[in-house]
């Protein structure tokens, strides 16, 4: 898929998070995205949701680094943070559809993005970057948005297993090619 249909895609994900942001509670009816990017630089690596200053304002946008949001076809192991990453419910997970790792990084964006624009609303103290209110955003997006898309565990087993054998064909590859190089190593030292 080329670059404008990703982000055709992206775009309506996103409009229906904002969406659901304003209308889940009067206190976030005023939440709008006031800045979406998507990044195809390869050297972006990583996605970015908080405040920005539109126009004079500190409102709420995201920037996404596409080239990590999508990856190459085929089954793939979605990685969140280390130290949620095992969580079933806002942690890594194992798909073949690469639109699940956008999803990932459009909710996790917007639950920071949601996360700053109530601390910076509601005149809130700092938090911890990742801390349990950032990560009770990211569950609602999460369950609403993500979840009920991804397979079921025995599907996740599978995919996991056909990783598995990828690697190790890959494997079973380079060891082929050792013998072959230490053999004309000794073969030129002679
Ligand atoms: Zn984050």
């Amino acid at each position: 898929m080329d670059k404008i249909a990703w982000e055709k895609i992206a775009r309506q994900h996103v409009i229906y998070i904002e969406a659901f942001i304003f209308t889940h509670s009067s206190r976030f009816e005023d939440f709008r995205l006031a800045k979406f990017q998507m990044d195809w630089n390869k050297d972006r690596i990583s996605s970015r949701g908080g405040l920005y200053t539109v126009k004079g304002k500190r409102r709420p946008g995201i920037n996404i680094a596409m080239k990590r949001a999508i990856p190459l076809a085929g089954p793939n192991r979605v990685y969140e943070y280390k130290s949620f990453d095992g969580r079933e419910d806002i942690g890594g997970f194992f798909s073949t559809n690469s639109e699940h790792q956008l999803l990932l990084h459009l909710t996790h964006e917007m639950a920071h993005a949601w996360e700053h624009f109530e601390a910076s609303k509601y005149n809130i103290k700092r938090r911890q970057p990742h801390g349990k209110e950032f990560k009770a955003f990211y569950k609602i997006l999460r369950e609403k948005f993500l979840n009920p898309l991804l397979p079921s565990h025995a599907e996740m087993r599978n995919i996991a297993e056909q990783i598995k054998q990828e690697e190790r064909a890959a494997m079973t590859f380079e060891y082929t090619k050792i013998p072959m190089t230490t053999k004309f190593k000794k073969a030129a030292s002679r």
